[in-house]
């Protein structure tokens, strides 16, 4: 998923109100904050011809087997040597920070996507779900960097700030990746995979960089000739100040868990403080020794990163990996839908028919 600020964010604040929860080098810290953007990494392997295949992990990790997960995850903390356990810790704690915000906003990111595809906006339906979702995610990014840090990106490049981290801290993260896939979800992958997704993770926050916009809407373009809704720029930050998008649901308005139908009526900055709030009381559960499959059921609720069932494995919405076939439009559907992607774009009549989308 592509909030990186927000999760970067989310560890930042956690780490103000408890800096305890880790060691005290520029490493632990580096290691954290990689943490609180789970396995979103993986999701980058797609734009490596040789690696793409692996991306889909990311998703599984997302979807299946979470307290599973969790308990690997402890185990993992094991298995690096004595001088590597501290990252190997923070790297822990920064990843149930990844799972708080994922699982407590997602419900929300989902329903307003569902609503966005099912409002019956010309040319725009489901198939557009990983742009939306991106686009709302980026929405979202925008507005927490301006509450928090009362910047744009014009200020503030992500790519400068997010996701640094010396080489041999990714290589022992590479390791508790390697032994989280192949113990949950049976995959051997190869030992560097996390690292090499970092770098691509990087480059293509440097390449979505656009500091004024330009970058964004040229690129943006020229994506649009081939597929008919631009990743990037949904996913690219744009230079706005004080951003009040309607996605963040500050009004309060009802929307319903798509996973249960309960309805909710809390704003994502709501959702971000219940997320800290937890995730506060998660981290102690998770050092306790004894911590085990029990524990990590009890832990997750058996609820995915995606904030659903984690036993029901609802299937997710598969994101294409960029310009592939499958994801590919014909130029003569570009442009269908105009715009940029701002808040306005995606704004309709959202309680008419069927607002889930395919999804269910
Ligand atoms: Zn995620």
């Amino acid at each position: 998923m592509p909030a990186l600020m927000n999760h970067d964010f989310f560890g930042k604040d956690l780490l103000g109100d408890d800096p305890h929860i880790i060691g005290d080098t520029d490493d632990d810290r580096d290691a954290f904050l990689l943490g609180c953007q789970g396995p979103d990494p993986l999701f980058y392997l797609a734009t490596s011809p040789l690696h793409a295949k692996y991306w889909h992990l990311g998703t599984q990790m997302h979807v299946n087997f979470t307290a599973e997960l969790f308990c690997a995850l402890h185990k993992a903390q094991d298995i690096v040597s004595a001088d590597e356990k501290d990252i190997a810790h923070a790297y822990a704690h920064g990843f149930i920070c990844h799972y708080e915000l994922d699982s407590i906003a997602h419900p929300l990111i989902y329903a307003t996507q569902y609503k966005i595809c099912g409002a019956g906006i010309k040319g725009l339906d489901d198939s557009a779900h990983s742009e939306v979702h991106a686009f709302i995610e980026r929405e979202l990014d925008e507005s927490m960097l301006w509450r928090i840090r009362h910047q744009t990106v014009a200020e503030y490049a992500p790519y400068k700030h997010i996701i640094i981290a010396r080489e041999h801290v990714l290589r022992i993260i590479s390791k508790m990746f390697s032994y989280l896939a192949l113990t949950v979800y049976g995959k051997q992958v190869p030992p560097d995979m996390y690292r090499l997704a970092i770098h691509k993770m990087r480059r293509t926050q440097h390449l979505f960089y656009s500091s004024t916009g330009m970058k964004r809407n040229v690129l943006g373009d020229i994506e649009q000739i081939v597929r008919r809704y631009s990743m990037l720029r949904s996913m690219a930050p744009r230079p706005v100040a004080n951003p009040d998008p309607w996605v963040a649901n500050e009004d309060h308005h009802e929307w319903d868990d798509p996973a249960t139908g309960t309805p909710h009526f809390e704003s994502f900055y709501d959702l971000y403080d219940m997320a800290l709030e937890k995730a506060k009381k998660d981290i102690p559960l998770f050092d306790q020794p004894d911590f085990d499959l029990d524990a990590a059921h009890k832990l997750t609720g058996d609820i995915n990163f995606n904030g659903e069932p984690s036993e029901a494995q609802i299937e997710v919405h598969e994101v294409k990996p960029l310009g592939s076939p499958e994801n590919a439009q014909g130029a003569e559907n570009a442009r269908n839908f105009e715009g940029a992607y701002d808040s306005e774009d995606f704004e309709g009549d959202y309680d008419s028919g069927d607002t889930k989308g395919s999804n269910e």
